[in-house]
């Protein structure tokens, strides 16, 4: 696996600037898409976008949980290229979130409940799925990295970061 810097600090330019839409799925591409899955198992994150490893494209790694009747909670690892969000549910949800990039620390953030979201996967096959709860926020946090807003710029009122 090629090298990677985990980008931290809410400052860093990186972070903070608006990715550029991938054009064409390349073999290069697809070895990033892997090594973003890698980086967020390593990280025990449960999503990583690519400008917190340090490339301002737009792709995304992220685990939704699969619940099933009777069974465990099944995660699977996505990767979203290009995620748009298309609909937004009125319904908010509020709960603490965590960024791999912000380390040490902890807020609450009001997110939309449930959410239709458009990419395409990595064989560059259009996708649109409607998520809700754990699986919706998670797209939202890493779809506003893709737009260089972090977290802690949507804490609720009143709320200060915790140290975790
Ligand atoms: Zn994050």
């Amino acid at each position: 696996m090629q090298k990677y810097i985990i980008q931290i600090w809410d400052k860093n330019p990186i972070l903070r600037t608006k990715s550029e839409f991938i054009d064409e799925i390349t073999p290069e591409i697809k070895e990033f898409c892997k090594d973003l899955i890698k980086l967020m198992r390593k990280h025990d994150g449960v999503g990583l976008a690519a400008p917190q490893v340090g490339k301002n494209i737009r792709i995304i790694a992220t685990t939704q949980r699969n619940i099933k009747k009777g069974k465990e909670d099944l995660l699977a690892e996505t990767i979203m290229i290009n995620p748009v969000l298309k609909e937004l549910s009125q319904d908010t949800t509020i709960g603490e979130e965590a960024c791999i990039s912000l380390p040490g620390i902890m807020g609450k953030v009001k997110r939309h409940k449930s959410i239709i979201i458009e990419y395409l996967d990595i064989k560059g096959n259009k996708q649109k799925k409607k998520l809700k709860d754990f699986n919706a926020v998670i797209v939202q946090h890493e779809i506003d990295h893709l737009e260089g807003v972090l977290f802690t710029d949507k804490l609720i009122k009143n709320n200060k970061v915790k140290k975790m």
